[in-house]
This record gives structure tokens, sequence and C-alpha cells, in this order.
């Protein structure tokens, strides 16, 4: 018998060693894996029921005895057929099963068992087609008899087999210690986390199930919420250095830019300028939808802090992405005699604004990484863009006051502290401000960010082109090829974003390698085709990139790496294949990619799989521009779990909790808000939050 929670699944028995290697696959390594590997329903077989009683379509148990069992072999299917008969006191039915020979040794006539499973009622009359079975011999059952559960599986494994495995390590569910302090269960009648996880795969009855997952969401969303709260108390402890607000140069700034900033930009630059006049550090996330130009609000915070005589980090998640800020950042504030440097991985750059002549693209200039980060430390450098990696590297900061992070939805807790301890001042944190194109209505904001302060730009700027959406059927793929061909033509570039890499995938999605492929030699033998995937090295992603960015590529095949910030003006068609994988607030995304000039650009979408509801979603798109609503209505057609699932870096991946538990996520915040302070008394607590906040030590 196992002993400890880490025991191995393969010492678990001979189901364990059958199996174990098959759920790897799921990541379930141990015991503890498993009894966190949550049913995803139940199988209702608890109503009990004479044979006697029994009625055509109902699910249902009997307990009865077998009274003969066989094998048949069927000539037509070439199957083979175990018949069972099976009788108690009121009465006898039949049984079949298809394809298991093996059945007639474990069950013998006379073996008294239940079965559990619809009851179909045919020409010859009621019978049991592949009922659940279960020899009578345990004092509880496992597969029928009860609400039996059901988990999500790899192929070769059964859902009888995981549910023996996991009954057998159920007891060991009383060495989870309770991270949950009493006060907080018995404030809101709580069960506590053993019985819970025995409940929540085994419940004795629906109110007992209903209990466990209570319990077990309110844990998810207690530490999205205490994990927010610690963030609070620490800006809280802190102090900020106070960034004044230089009405005349922001008025000279805007003024200076070749186009009316939109309401929305001006309220949420004014929010952020407001939370920076404060001694305390702003905590703040800038949602805007893709291309309603965050970055020159960005720019406006920076020549702020600037003007203040602070340095500023401004971070993004590629490397391509870092350098387009550099670009445009170096651009909008050329006027302001700003030193600004690009340091990533690959690059360590700098460009002194206000230069007689800037190099063009600044970007070529390279200057020793070493050198580079002795100007940030002296204090030289007033602006530094990198990638979110940039805070991992040895980088001290002189006097950092202002933190910005593009397309991430937070700061988490380790990154604040590395970039805290990265500047000599102890007890001073410099603002935070993340941006995100992720459109979260407001709705959503509370259980995913807890107390994080919102600006929202849903405006778009006035002059923008409507990017023209279709939804291309098969038979016009054609002319959907000479179009691209014309666009060429006329000098446009064009994407085309596909699903998967894989080209065995048996799906059938168009893999980005055999696409490019077709596209390459057969379709426009005579254009350049570029190839972009996440199995890229860096550097090869970065080439094809720059390449794309200098028009010395015509067509870029890709999958969703595309997808986050980056600007190519001159490309117009954003052409999507198997359109119906990715969600809506996603193909926003996509499409956001194009119309970022005066050209007229479109948005094609291919679909692999056709039907009214993928037809239905796709229309949504066509027909709506705003990232805020699509966000709404793929939450209204797919659930917020599918919306904003595992993917998105930053949002967290449920396994029970969802973002509609309104009333569990209210209770979550207000307990966290109460035990944040004491939170050194429930050790058990501090050491879950710490694991959950990725190893951070919390003080
Ligand atoms: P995103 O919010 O997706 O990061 P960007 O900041 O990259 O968007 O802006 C997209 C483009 O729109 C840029 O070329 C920028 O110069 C331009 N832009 C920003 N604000 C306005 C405005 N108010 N009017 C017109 N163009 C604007
Ligand atoms: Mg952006």
């Amino acid at each position: 018998m196992p002993i400890s929670l880490n025991i191995p699944i393969q010492s678990i028995g001979p189901i364990g060693k059958a199996i174990a290697s098959r759920l790897k696959k799921l990541d379930l390594k141990t015991a503890e894996d498993l009894l966190w590997h949550f049913p995803f329903r139940y199988d209702d077989y608890s109503q009990l029921k004479q044979i006697s009683q029994l009625v055509g379509g109902e699910v249902v148990t009997i307990k009865g005895k077998i009274e003969l069992i066989n094998n048949k072999r069927s000539k037509v299917k070439r199957t083979i057929v175990t018949e069972a008969m099976i009788a108690d006191d009121t009465g006898s039915i039949k049984a079949v099963w298809f394809n298991q020979p093996f059945l007639t040794k474990n069950l013998k006539a006379g073996d008294e068992i239940y079965l559990s499973g619809k009851v179909d009622f045919d020409y010859y009359g009621l019978q049991f087609n592949s009922p659940e079975y279960e020899k009578v011999r345990f004092s509880e059952t496992i597969t029928t008899a009860r609400l039996a559960p059901v988990y999500s599986l790899t192929s070769n494994v059964t859902q009888k087999q995981i549910r023996f495995l996991i009954k057998q390590i159920l007891k060991l569910t009383d060495q989870v210690e309770d991270w949950l302090p009493d006060k907080v269960k018995d404030n809101l009648k709580l069960i506590n986390i053993s019985d819970a996880l025995c409940q929540i795969h085994f419940p004795k009855n629906k109110g007992s199930l209903e209990l466990a997952r209570k319990r077990l969401k309110f844990d998810e969303h207690f530490f999205i919420q205490l994990q927010s709260q610690f963030i609070r108390l620490e800006v809280e402890q802190n102090q900020a250095q106070i960034v004044k607000f230089k009405e005349q140069e922001t008025k000279n700034f805007v003024n200076s830019l070749p186009f009316v900033l939109t309401n929305d930009q001006k309220k949420a630059a004014w929010e952020i300028l407001q939370d920076l006049e404060k001694d305390k550090p702003m905590n703040r996330l800038l949602e805007g939808n893709v291309g309603s130009g965050k970055t020159v609000v960005a720019a406006m915070i920076l020549l702020n802090v600037f003007l203040n005589g602070a340095q500023s980090v401004f971070m993004a998640p590629t490397e391509i992405l870092a350098s387009q800020h550099f670009k445009s950042i170096s651009e909008l504030l050329k006027k302001n005699n700003i030193k600004i440097c690009l340091l990533t991985r690959n690059n360590s750059l700098v460009n002194f604004s206000g230069e007689e002549n800037p190099p063009n693209p600044p970007f070529l200039r390279k200057g020793g990484k070493s050198k580079l980060i002795k100007m940030i430390e002296s204090g030289e450098i007033d602006i530094i863009i990198g990638t979110h990696a940039l805070i991992q590297e040895k980088v001290n900061f002189k006097n950092l006051t202002l933190a910005i992070i593009d397309e991430q939805h937070r700061f988490g807790v380790e990154q604040r502290r590395a970039l805290n301890k990265k500047d000599g001042l102890k007890k001073t944190m410099p603002h935070f401000l993340s941006m995100s194109a992720t459109p979260i209505p407001r709705s959503l904001s509370l259980a995913l960010y807890g107390d994080l302060d919102l600006s929202i730009i849903k405006e778009m700027p006035k002059d923008r082109k409507k990017v023209i959406t279709k939804v291309v059927s098969a038979e016009n793929r054609e002319k959907a090829y000479q179009f691209i061909s014309d666009q060429v033509k006329q000098g446009r570039q064009i994407f085309v974003v596909c699903p998967l890499i894989d080209p065995s995938d048996k799906l059938g999605y168009k893999s980005v390698s055999s696409e490019y492929e077709k596209l390459n030699k057969k379709i426009f033998p005579d254009l350049t085709i570029g190839l972009l995937h996440g199995r890229l090295k860096k550097d090869e992603k970065e080439k094809v990139m720059h390449d794309f960015l200098n028009n010395k590529i015509n067509i870029l095949v890709s999958t969703s790496v595309i997808e986050v910030g980056i600007d190519i003006p001159n490309a117009t068609i954003m052409m999507i294949e198997g359109a119906e994988r990715f969600g809506l607030a996603q193909l926003h995304q996509f499409r956001g990619r194009v119309g970022r000039s005066n050209h007229q650009s479109y948005c094609l979408l291919f679909t692999e799989l056709n039907g009214q509801k993928i037809q239905e979603r796709l229309d949504c798109l066509v027909s709506c521009n705003d990232g805020f609503e699509l966000a709404e209505r793929d939450l209204q057609l797919r659930g917020p779990g599918e919306v904003y699932g595992t993917r998105q870096s930053g949002m967290p991946e449920f396994k029970i909790a969802s973002f509609s538990d309104v009333e569990i996520i209210k209770l979550a915040k207000s307990e966290a808000e109460s035990i944040i302070r004491e939170i050194d008394q429930h050790s058990l607590l501090k050491n879950k939050l710490e694991e959950y906040n990725g190893g951070v030590h919390l003080e």
C-alpha cells in the first residue's frame, strides 16, 4: 500500500504500474498529482432499483446475481458479444458488452454484482448495453451504485482504471495539511481540505459534492485575492517617488503629435499621471484594443518621469517588440534630448534622442552591453527599453521610478521584487503600469486582478480605416489567392496565420510548414514567402521578422506567435486558416496586425470545419470591431474558461473555479482583506501563498 503523497504512480499497485507512463502525458506523476486531478463530471448511478421496477431510458443501478454469462461471436460485425442474465428477487434482465471477451474471466455465474447504466428498451424488451459492472465485495462501491467520477483522460486509460487507482490513494488525503485558517472555514462554513478532496472524487451524495466544490473553488479564488492583497499591502508600506505633472511640456508633446489624441487616451493618461503624483506606488493596468494607441500614452508618461529627473524601464515580451518600442518611443520623444536605450539578450543599443543625425534605423548602432549597463547604473540613461527577461538580468538601476510592462496583465510579486532589489533605495518602489490588448470586461476584472486599478481605452483613432472582414468559402479560395497576388503587385504584404505546426496532426488543420510549402511551390512560386513559428530559434525568428518589416518577404506564413503587438504598416491582408480554432478575442488580435496605415486592409477567414455555431461566431467578427464587445460575446458563446484559457500569459489556470463564481469571489476578497495583515500567524497558508507566487519569499 502507498504510504506518502509523493509516491510515484507506478508504485501504486498493479493498475498504477500498468498506466503510469500513459498518465505522464497528463502531467500526472505522483499520488498527490492524482488527488488534484479532479473529475470534470459525474455519472449519476446513485438510483438503485429492483429489476421489476425498471423502465426503458432511465439511468439506474441494479444489484443481482449472474445466472449465466458467455461470449458469442457475432458474424455480422465480426465482434465478440458477451451476454449475461442477471436476476434479483423481482425478476431478471439481459446485459451485453461488445469486444470485451475477458469479461467472462472476471464474472462468473453465481457472482453477485452491481450493474449501472442506461436501460435500453427495444423489440426484445429491456436490456443493459455495455453497463458499468462491479462485484459486490467492498463496503463501498467505486464505479457503480453512486455518483461515479468521470475524468479527462489520455488514450489507453479507462475511467474504471483511474477510478480504482484514485480510490486506492484516497486515504492519503489525511496527509494533506489544511492551510485554510479555522476562522475562515468557520465564517464561511467550508469543509476541511481532506474531506473536500475525498468528496470531489467519490462524493457520498450531491450535497457533499457541492460542499467539496465550494471549498475547492474558494481556495482557487482565495489565492488570487490574497496575492492581490499582498501586493496592495506591499504597495502601501512602500514609498514611491512623486512625479510632478509637467503641464507645459506635456502640452507641447501632445501638440507635436501628427494626430489628435482620443478622449480615452487623454483620460487614461490623466489617470496615470494623477497616480504618479502620489507618494505611493501606482498599481495600474491600462487595457486598450489593438491599435488604440497605448504606446503614445506610455510615451507621455515616460516624458513626465524624465522631466522629473528619474529613470524608467519599459518592457516587452519579445525582442522584436522591444526594438519596435525603442524605435517608436525614440521617435515620439526625439525633441527632448532623452537618453533611451534598448537592452535585450541579443542587442544593446543606445539612442540619444535629440541628436542632429540620429542613426536610422537606430538599432543598427551597437554599443557594448557592459558599457551600457554601467551607463544605466550611473543614471546616464533615462529610459531603458527591453524584454521582460531584462529584469532577470543583472542590471542595477539608478532611481528607478516607473516600470511599464507591455502585453502582460499584471506585475507579479516576483517581478516587482526583482526590479526593487535592483535599485539601492529601500522602502521605495517604482510606480507600476502594465498594458494589455486583451479585453477583460470589468465584470471579470475583480476575479482576475482583485484590487488592481484599471484604465481602459475603448475608442479607436478616428481616421482609422475599418478592416474589411470576410469569411471565405472553399470555392472562393482561388479568388482570394488572386486578390492576394494583386495586393502584392501593388507593393503590399500579407500575413497567413495557421493554427498548428505538426503536419501529422490528426485534426487535419493546416500546419504552417505544409501551408508554407504549398504557397511557396504551387500558388505563389514567384513571390517570397517567409515562415514563422514558435519552434524557430530566437535569432531565426528575429531575422524573419526583420525581413518582413523591410519588405523583403511578401507573404509571411505564421502560427499565432505573430499575435502580440508587432507593427507592420505595409501589411494589408490578414488571412487566417482554421479560423474556428481561435477565440474571437484572439482573431481580433490577429486582425489588429493589419489596418495600420492609409491602405485599405482586409481580414480573410477560412475554416476547416463548418457548422452553424462556427458561422455565428465568425459573423460576430465580421460585424463587430470592438475587442471588448467581442470578448463579451465570446464569453456568452464559450464561457470564460475557453476565452481566457490557459494560453494567455497572466491568466490564472483554474482547476475547478470559474470567473462566474460571483458570490465566492466576493467572499474570497473580503476574507483575503482581513487575513493578509496577520498572514504571519498562519504559516501553512503563508507557505502555500509563497508557492502560488512562484516561490517568492513573503516578508
Ligand atoms: P496599441 O494600443 O495596439 O499598442 P499603438 O500604440 O501601437 O497601439 O498605436 C497604433 C498606431 O496608431 C501607431 O502608429 C500610432 O502612432 C497611431 N495612433 C496612436 N494614437 C492615435 C490617434 N489618436 N490618432 C491617430 N493615430 C494614432
Ligand atoms: Mg502595443
